[in-house]
């Protein structure tokens, strides 16, 4: 059985990549990877669910057993992917998304050079920060530190494969299923179908 892929989504923080990655979910046929955090629960997230929320004792100790494929601080807490459900996602031949900021990015890629990167943006940063605002569960000081951070993210764009601006939520869901079809569909990940092929016609000719 082929392997599945590892898809690697970042995007500044209120681009919308949350919505994007649950819709993306709900359409098509992904598996998603989730994350450990220090960071409290907000307001309608449960633990299992959004993220598997850890004390910076148990976060350090997920750490020391390596049960993290990377692990990165953004603002003031710690997050980290573990390891296990994507690698037995992987080899049963699943699709795992990543929803992860850049450091991390960077890091799983280093790992699995074939894993695809993908940054979402909003159109312009009037939206983002309107966004961050509505949202509501952020103190002004939090959403300071998140535009911050998402200056620094902005230099970190180039070292991703593929840019999607999330403006209509549809659009973008489809936009980023096209990218890892195409992936999936490139030569080098079909040797062991075109040796298939190339066998039952010799056997058929023959
Ligand atoms: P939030 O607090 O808004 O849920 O997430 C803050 C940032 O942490 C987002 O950019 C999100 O993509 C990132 N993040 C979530 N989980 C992980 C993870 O497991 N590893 C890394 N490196 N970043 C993560």
């Amino acid at each position: 059985m082929n392997k599945g892929k590892l898809i690697v989504v970042s995007g500044f923080s209120g681009a919308g990549k949350g919505t994007v990655i649950k819709r993306l979910v709900e359409k098509y046929d992904y598996s998603l990877s989730i994350s450990a955090t220090t960071r409290q629960p907000r307001e309608g997230e449960t633990d299992g669910k959004e993220y598997y929320f850890k004390t910076v004792d148990e976060f350090m100790s997920l750490i020391d057993y390596n049960g993290l494929i990377e692990w990165a601080q953004y603002v003031d807490n710690y997050y980290g992917t573990p390891r296990k459900f994507v690698e037995d996602e992987i080899a049963a031949g699943k699709n795992v998304i990543l929803e992860i900021e850049v450091q991390g990015a960077m890091n799983v890629k280093a790992q699995y050079p074939n894993a695809i990167l993908i940054f979402i943006t909003t159109k312009d940063i009037d939206t983002l920060y309107n966004r961050l605002v509505s949202r509501g569960s952020e103190t002004k000081d939090v959403i300071a530190k998140r535009m911050a951070r998402a200056a620094e993210e902005a230099t970190s764009m180039e070292n991703y494969e593929f840019i999607v601006i999330n403006d209509d939520l549809e659009e973008c869901v489809d936009a980023v299923n096209s990218i890892v079809v195409s992936e999936s569909c490139k030569k080098e990940n079909r040797t062991d179908f075109m040796i298939g092929i190339k066998n039952q016609l010799d056997e058929r000719i023959k």
